[in-house]
C-alpha cells in the first residue's frame, strides 16, 4: 500500500508535458517495472497520460547517440520508413529493437 501511495505521489508531482519512464517510477515507488508499466498504460488508455515512443541510433560513441520521437506507433513506422532505418544525423542504423516508451502528463481538463 505504501508503494502505491508513492506511485500516486510520483504521478501527482508531474507537471503537464513532463516526461517519465516506467523504470524511473518503478525505482522510486519500489514497484515492479512491469506492474508500473501496466498501470501507466491503463492511465494512457484513460487519456490521463500520453504515450511517446523514442528510438535511438546505434552510434558507438555514447555522446553522439541521437533520439527520435513519435507520438503513435504509426508515426514511428512512418519515421522508420522515411529514414530507411538510418539516423539522419550520423548515418548509423536506428535501433528498432530498443524502442523506449515514455509517458507524458497531459493538461488536466476541469469541467464545471
Ligand atoms: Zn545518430
Amino acid at each position: 500500500m505504501e508503494s502505491l501511495r508513492k506511485l500516486d505521489y510520483e504521478l501527482t508531482i508531474l507537471r503537464p508535458d513532463d516526461i517519465v519512464s516506467s523504470q524511473l517510477i518503478a525505482i522510486r515507488s519500489n514497484i515492479a517495472n512491469k506492474t508500473v508499466k501496466d498501470i501507466l498504460m491503463n492511465l494512457a488508455y484513460d487519456s490521463s497520460l500520453g504515450v511517446r515512443y523514442i528510438i535511438f541510433c546505434n552510434n558507438p560513441d555514447k555522446d553522439m547517440v541521437h533520439a527520435f520521437e513519435a507520438d503513435t506507433p504509426k508515426e514511428l513506422k512512418n519515421l522508420l520508413k522515411s529514414t530507411q532505418h538510418i539516423c539522419s544525423e550520423c548515418g548509423y542504423p536506428l535501433d528498432k529493437d530498443d524502442i523506449k516508451i515514455v509517458f507524458v502528463k497531459k493538461e488536466v481538463q476541469v469541467h464545471y
